[in-house]
């Protein structure tokens, strides 16, 4: 007989700088359409997550609450940093707030960290141990699983490997307004820097897609914009060298926007070309097959442990 709480449903939410997404989710299964909605100041998405919660309980049961969160998330699910894209988030007390609201078990965790847990129970990674996941989109952010739990960290900065530092040249300007760390290379932000050295004159009207687009073709232009892509390749497999080497990953996970762009076999051979030679062979990387769902369908797992 199957248990109980594994037919509860819980309501995933992915709180982004730009759109929230809520679905109900049920052992990591969608049970409902994903609906999306415009992220207002931060003050008001406590709102729109109740009228969201309102018309979801007038047609099922919800058993508890699982919250994906850009910014840094305390252990009593308070927003404690990091925010810079959602103004007016910081400081809320997400958990405390809604559990007094609806007195069910409510789990508010990083989106990446959040991401990762979802890799880890369902994706393909399932199971890995340790469990690295990247996101690389217009930052770059992860999240690390160690038997079977989240790397949290003593002041909830686990996973933050976005400010890891590749260089200490001051050559790439981070939007952690420091210099020279992982995300200003790795990220959507760091493929603008690559446009801007390879076409000096025609950046402005370049974006990240439109070099993508040229390195298909076998122009003088396409030719550059490929190279740049590999610059971009480069630059990522010398942060995965060096996350690899703390942490020994069984397996490396990418998600995020961007990662569709990623040669997964250049970047393998690349990071190994970096690597101590007897664990090269150990690096194993691989895309995300949850995609933008991972964040809510992981804090709906993580809510789902509490029932
Ligand atoms: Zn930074």
């Amino acid at each position: 007989m199957k248990k109980r709480s594994n037919k509860k449903a819980i309501m995933g939410v992915d709180i982004g700088g730009t759109k929230i997404a809520f679905a109900l989710v049920s052992s990591g299964k969608l049970m409902t359409p994903v609906y999306k909605a415009k992220t207002p100041h931060g003050s008001k998405i406590l709102n729109v997550v109740e009228e969201y919660y309102e018309q979801f309980s007038k047609k099922y049961l919800i058993a508890g609450i699982g919250i994906s969160t850009a910014g840094m998330v305390s252990d009593d699910g308070a927003i404690v940093g990091s925010t810079g894209n959602i103004p007016g988030w910081q400081g809320t007390k997400v958990k405390a707030i809604l559990q007094k609201k609806y007195h069910l078990p409510v789990v508010v965790e990083n989106d990446a960290n959040a991401a990762a847990y979802a890799e880890y129970q369902i994706g393909h990674a399932k199971g890995a141990n340790p469990l690295l996941m990247i996101t690389l989109g217009t930052g770059v952010g992860g999240g690390i699983v160690v038997n079977g739990r989240l790397v949290r960290g003593a002041h909830y900065a686990g996973g933050e490997i976005g400010h890891i530092k590749l260089s200490h040249d001051k050559q790439r300007h981070c939007t952690c307004s420091r210099y020279d760390c992982f995300e200003a290379y790795a990220s959507g932000n760091g493929i603008l820097a690559l446009i801007k050295h390879y076409f000096p004159h025609k950046y402005k009207k370049m974006t990240t897609r439109d070099l993508f687009k040229l390195a298909k073709s076998k122009t003088k232009d396409g030719i550059l914009a490929k190279r740049a892509i590999e610059d971009w390749h480069f630059y990522i497999a010398v942060g995965i060298c060096n996350l690899f080497h703390v942490f020994d990953p069984e397996k490396i996970v990418l998600s995020g926007g961007l990662s569709s762009e990623i040669d997964i076999k250049y970047l393998t051979n690349e990071t190994r070309k970096l690597s101590l030679p007897a664990l090269s062979k150990a690096i194993h990387i691989e895309s995300s097959v949850l995609g933008n769902d991972a964040g809510f369908i992981g804090a709906a797992l993580l809510a789902s442990q509490s029932l």
